[in-house]
């Protein structure tokens, strides 16, 4: 590279990136391969629209890498072409959520998301987020007893409040969701289900987590989490007498988005390809088992875990422990200085504020692909545990 600006701060960041524990629960670290057709000619390609049906000329090659990311992320879920469709050109997690409800949603509408402060997305309706602005939030919340989702009390809000989707799947809940409940409500107040799996959709190709597929009617999805791909998004729709794809084709173009970036979609097929693996498989189940271990040693050495545990590969951390412990901008900065690094995170009916919150959220995607066992996280644990300790 002849930038040697940009070169040096690049490998600053590779060596920052070797040298750290990352416990971020929503990154991960890519293949070379997924690296390599990021950084491929394909970038310089115009291709508004879709396969067959561009605003440019010269497609034939890139129609091919769409079409093949769009087979490899149906074959990763094992969805079949006739029941299922998918839009690969989603940017990222944000605007494939807002294309979703512009789509589907009319304009003033309700989206039932779960609220920012117990788990959920901005991007479910929160008041700062354009999903916010341009749609109505019914938000829900967990139970304040055991931490989890309260499917009585969605039902009821559901029914009361007649949204035109529900939105289920979120950035900060460690539990398994019962994606069966939430079809049941969502058919008892007549609204769609839109399933975001960003955060588990790694742990669900991998056979480690249940699929929503069989309940939802659309599901969007991050890449670059769990699914270890570039940053990207993906939205399934279900194919029946509704029409939902062609809605959500003609929300993310021309609705959202003008033309597609084809080197990101021809990494996301790499990733999609190494997810479909016997390896994944593999990897998938060691991420749970990882996090499960974490969580253990955390609560053996004192802490609380929010829901007492995990079921995934991520898990909030009660720092605060109502005044006996430290705040969470805190617990943060201070792993920072060790080399540990987490993001604070507000816990479900947190007394503190989100700029300095009473959790932090703990993820163990990342240092999996990196090769670490339970015995590692472990370890993990007990250093956090030392760092931590006032
Ligand atoms: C990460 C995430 C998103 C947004 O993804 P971006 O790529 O950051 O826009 C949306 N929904 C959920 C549940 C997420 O975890």
């Amino acid at each position: 590279m002849h930038d040697t600006q940009i070169k040096k701060l690049i490998d600053a960041e590779k060596r920052r990136q070797k040298n750290v524990i990352n416990l971020i629960a929503s990154e991960n670290y890519v293949s070379k391969d997924v690296l390599e057709a990021l950084g491929s000619e394909l970038t310089n390609k115009y291709a508004e629209g879709y396969s067959a049906l561009r605003y440019y000329g010269g497609n034939e090659i890139v129609d091919q890498i769409e079409n093949l990311a769009k087979t490899r992320a149906l074959t990763v879920f094992s969805l079949k072409p006739e029941e299922w469709a998918v839009n690969v050109q989603p940017l990222s997690g944000s605007p494939a959520n807002v294309a979703v409800y512009l789509a589907l949603v009319p304009q003033g509408g309700k989206i039932m998301g779960m609220s920012l402060d117990h788990g959920g997305h901005l991007t479910h309706g929160h008041k700062v987020s354009i999903t916010g602005k341009m749609w109505t939030q019914v938000p829900y919340g967990v139970s304040k007893e055991t931490e989890r989702i309260d499917y009585d009390a969605l039902r009821e809000l559901a029914v009361r409040e007649k949204p035109a989707i529900i939105v289920a799947g979120f950035t900060a809940y460690p539990r398994v969701i019962d994606w069966a409940k939430f079809r049941e409500i969502a058919d008892a107040c007549g609204a769609y289900l839109m399933v975001d799996l960003s955060h588990t959709a790694g742990l669900v190709a991998g056979g480690a987590y249940p699929s929503p597929f069989p309940y939802a009617d659309i599901v969007t999805t991050t890449v670059h989490k769990t699914l270890r791909g570039p940053r990207s998004a993906l939205i399934f729709s279900k194919k029946d007498t509704r029409g939902l794809p062609v809605k959500i084709d003609k929300a993310v173009f021309p609705g959202m988005q003008g033309g597609p970036h084809l080197n990101q979609i021809a990494a996301v097929a790499v990733a999609l390809q190494e997810d479909a693996a016997p390896a994944f498989k593999k990897y998938a189940a060691q991420v749970v088992k990882n996090a499960a271990a974490l969580s253990d040693e955390l609560q053996k050495l004192g802490w609380r875990i929010v829901s007492g545990g995990t079921d995934s590969h991520l898990l909030l951390v009660d720092v605060w422990m109502a005044g006996k412990g430290i705040g969470g901008k805190e617990a943060s900065d201070r792993l920072e200085k060790a080399g540990i690094i987490v993001n604070k995170n507000t816990i479900p009916n947190d007394a503190r504020s989100p700029v300095d919150p009473s959790g932090i959220r703990l993820g163990s995607a990342a240092e999996t692909t990196r090769g670490k066992k339970e015995k590692d996280f472990r370890e993990i644990a007990r250093k956090i545990d030392k760092i931590l300790r006032t």
